[in-house]
């Protein structure tokens, strides 16, 4: 049957007559029916991915992309008068991930299905996501985010598991969510949901009772755990997502023939970050259940796990108190303990590896670096800190568990979605066969001297600048200008990425404008950015940026110059707007905290130029596009480690000895922006930069702001700017991805494709 039958089948009533509701319902039944149509045949042995967040984005244009019928879709719907992007518009985002962590776990099953590797994510069904943000008065507010309705991806697989905590049993309910692969088959996104959740216990903003766990569980992604409730709260979602995801596992392995003896011939599990590190002594648990004596149990599971690290800081870095474990998990206690003496009797007197410290925590990742085999970091320079540093003592008794596995993209997404009319022009200049073989894009830099070439990638990004201008000021009311440079700065609002010091920049501009020193070039700089609800620096760094963007916009002698705007809710929808548009990449973490970045790889593939600092991932983009194709600054993550090492970093010498950075953190509570501001959020971030500052806004601030000026004076030479985009964009490859995942494959899960 032809397409068009079958969606015109599908709607019930002709294309034309339909509402774009009516047609998004209608593609939403073509795509299903098809995706179930290449459902896995499964293998022996399968991956699971297991995660606390999937940030997948919206589901129908990736789907058609990787079902093949995309282009005929469009055309069909244009022949009838409507317009795909419109459609699109119709398509909650899922919200289920708040940053490139939840990013990366979709990248890789959109991988996973695409090699037609035999493998599931495994994760949970937040009903009101992270959270909406919204802007009044100069601050980010949180509202819900519903995004599940009746014309929803999710398929209710009326699947339940029975997970007991202390003091109750809850039932699940399983949805699964079809993963289609690039031209091949299709996967599954597991997600568990509590079956009694309630949406209608959220009162006020995102507040809800955080007792009734029979009702809450699965409402939120990381509800607010500032205080033990929330923690409490998030020990129950983790347990519940890995309880859930264990029965699952055993129930297939078992149905696939494993006497559980060999359940690491039938699984591997990926556990992503320490969120689902409890898989670990719950599998132990269910093998023990199952009459499986401890000792083999946990050699099995042992077996079986990998563990993927991704980040240094030592806030994320998971440790419970025995006493909520206690209250939530009693029963995985006895376990964690033989877990704890097993090491203790292993390595004595080193304190730095057991698993249960002095202070009677859990060490969540303790737990997957001795009980699992296999331990990666997630970009070169990031691999060589644990191993050298931060995870050392590990390393020095499990050298060959340690690998890299630099991090990567869908360019499904990445490229053909979000920008078609480069991924189109890409295709004219040296065919598509870059789609399955990302490599195959360095052979674009043939036309390096090519001007025709040149111009029509400037021309492209023009367009894509434009565009994303259009959507703003019809989604958000912003005015932008298309004819400026577009520095975008967006990711999750965390002090290490520095955020401020960009602001920063932008405050001694403006002061610089006011003095009469005119830019050669107008800037746009664009920020979009979430902050943690209770992580208050961070909210202060958002009131700093849209209190400037209020001072600039109302000053009309220097709004024609230069342009800072926040865009509200940043996500994938909007990532998606934002990259393609974007000239100049702002990636200027403080050297070794960004464990690798993903939004630097993005921007990269979409040619933008990157302004970074050597750090995480942007070490290997200046190692393939060189030096002369990437602007770096600051300090180095030697030099960065060393100061944390001595203790001897202090901001106030570098404001006391640079009148250009007193001048820029003094305007901070100065007049103008207490105008508009509040005084209690600037003048907590005007004292966190000068007695604190722990990510070292102030000791980069001179040489960002000498090579920012360096980028600036570069965009005005046209065709050596679409050059160094070229050779972003040839040189893109290596973060497929599919890259990525060959190597997690070959080295880690050896699942037979
Ligand atoms: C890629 C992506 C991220 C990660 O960005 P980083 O710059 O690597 O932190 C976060 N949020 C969204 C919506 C993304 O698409």
């Amino acid at each position: 049957m032809s397409l068009e039958k079958n969606l015109v089948d599908a709607i019930g009533k002709n294309i034309k007559d339909a509402s774009n509701e009516e047609i998004y319902g209608g593609l939403l039944r073509v795509v299903q029916n098809m995706a179930a149509a290449k459902e896995t045949k499964e293998g022996k042995k399968k991956v699971y991915y297991i995660s606390a967040e999937f940030l997948i984005g919206k589901l129908l244009s990736n789907n058609m992309i990787n079902l093949g019928i995309y282009d005929e879709v469009r055309q069909l719907l244009a022949a009838n008068g409507k317009d795909i992007c419109e459609i699109e518009e119709v398509e909650n985002e899922p919200s289920l991930g708040n940053g490139g962590l939840g990013r990366l776990a979709a990248c890789f099953l959109d991988s996973i299905a695409t090699l037609g590797i035999n493998g599931d994510g495994i994760g949970l069904n937040y009903h009101l996501g992270l959270f909406k943000q919204v802007f009044d008065k100069n601050l980010q507010n949180e509202t819900p985010n519903p995004w599940i309705n009746n014309q929803s991806w999710l398929i209710d697989t009326d699947k339940h598991y029975q997970v007991k905590f202390k003091d109750h049993t809850v039932t699940s309910r399983l949805y699964t969510l079809n993963v289609t692969g690039y031209d091949n088959q299709t996967n599954h996104l597991q997600l568990f949901d509590l079956d009694s959740v309630d949406e209608s216990i959220v009162s006020d903003g995102i507040d809800f009772d955080k007792d009734d766990i029979e009702k809450n569980l699965t409402l939120f992604l990381y509800p607010d755990d500032s205080d033990e409730k929330g923690q409490l709260l998030r020990i129950y979602q983790q347990y519940f997502m890995v309880s859930n995801g264990a029965q699952l596992i055993l129930d297939e392995c078992i149905a696939k023939g494993s006497n559980l003896h060999d359940l690491y011939d039938y699984a591997v599990i990926q556990i992503n970050d320490t969120h689902p590190t409890m898989v670990i002594p719950e599998l132990i648990r269910l093998l023990m259940e199952r009459g499986i004596s401890m000792d083999e149990a946990i050699e099995i599971v042992s077996k079986t796990c990998a563990y993927t690290n991704h980040t240094i800081l030592a806030e994320a870095l998971e440790k419970w108190p025995i006493s909520y474990l206690e209250k939530v998990v009693p029963h995985l206690l006895p376990i964690i303990e033989v877990l704890d003496n097993k090491v203790r009797r292993k390595f004595k007197n080193n304190d730095a590896v057991t698993i249960i410290d002095d202070d009677n925590r859990v060490h969540m990742a303790h737990i997957d670096i001795h009980y699992g085999f296999s331990i990666n970091g997630v970009a070169a320079l990031h691999t060589e800190i644990l191993k050298n540093s931060e995870l050392n003592h590990f390393y020095q008794i499990y050298p060959e568990k340690f690998n890299n596995k630099t991090n990567g993209i869908t360019f499904r997404r990445w490229l053909l979605h979000c920008n078609p009319e480069l991924a189109g022009y890409i295709t004219e200049l040296i065919g598509d066969g870059y789609k399955k073989d990302a490599t195959k894009l360095k052979d674009l830099e043939k036309f390096m001297n090519d001007d025709a070439v040149l111009d029509r990638l400037w021309e492209i990004k023009q367009n894509n600048k434009k565009a994303v201008c259009n959507y703003l000021r019809d989604t958000q009311g912003l005015e932008l200008n298309p004819d400026t440079i577009f520095d975008i700065q967006v990711k999750r609002l965390h002090e290490y990425k520095r955020q401020q010091m960009n602001i920063l920049y932008v405050i001694s501009k403006y002061l610089e404008i006011k003095a009469g020193k005119i830019p050669q070039q107008p800037v746009t700089v664009i920020f979009g950015a979430k902050a943690a609800p209770a992580y208050i620096i961070a909210k202060d760094i958002i009131h700093t940026i849209l209190c400037m963007q209020q001072i600039i916009e109302n000053d009309p002698q220097v709004s024609p110059y230069l342009k800072v705007v926040m865009v509200e809710n940043y996500n994938v929808t909007l990532a998606e707007k934002l990259i393609p548009a974007c000239d100049i990449s702002e990636q200027i973490s403080l050297a070794s905290k960004e464990a690798s970045g993903t939004g630097n790889m993005k921007f990269m593939l979409n040619g933008a130029v990157t302004l970074g600092t050597m750090d995480g991932a942007n070490v290997e983009i200046a190692e393939l596009v060189g030096e002369d194709n990437i602007f770096i600054f600051g300090r180095t993550s030697d030099d960065i480690i060393e100061r944390y090492a001595k203790a001897d970093y202090v901001s106030k010498d570098y404001y006391n000895n640079d009148p250009e950075i007193k001048a820029a953190v003094d305007f901070i509570v100065g007049d103008e922006m207490m105008a508009v501001g509040s005084k209690e959020h600037l003048e907590r971030l005007y004292n966190e930069l000068l007695n604190k500052d722990w990510f070292m806004t102030l000791i980069d601030f001179a040489d960002y702001k000498e090579k920012r000026e360096a980028v600036y004076a570069a965009y005005a030479d046209k065709k050596a700017w679409s050059k160094m985009a070229l050779k972003n964009i040839a040189n893109a490859g290596f973060f497929s991805s599919d890259r990525t995942i060959e190597e997690y494959n070959r080295d880690i899960w050896k699942v037979e494709k």
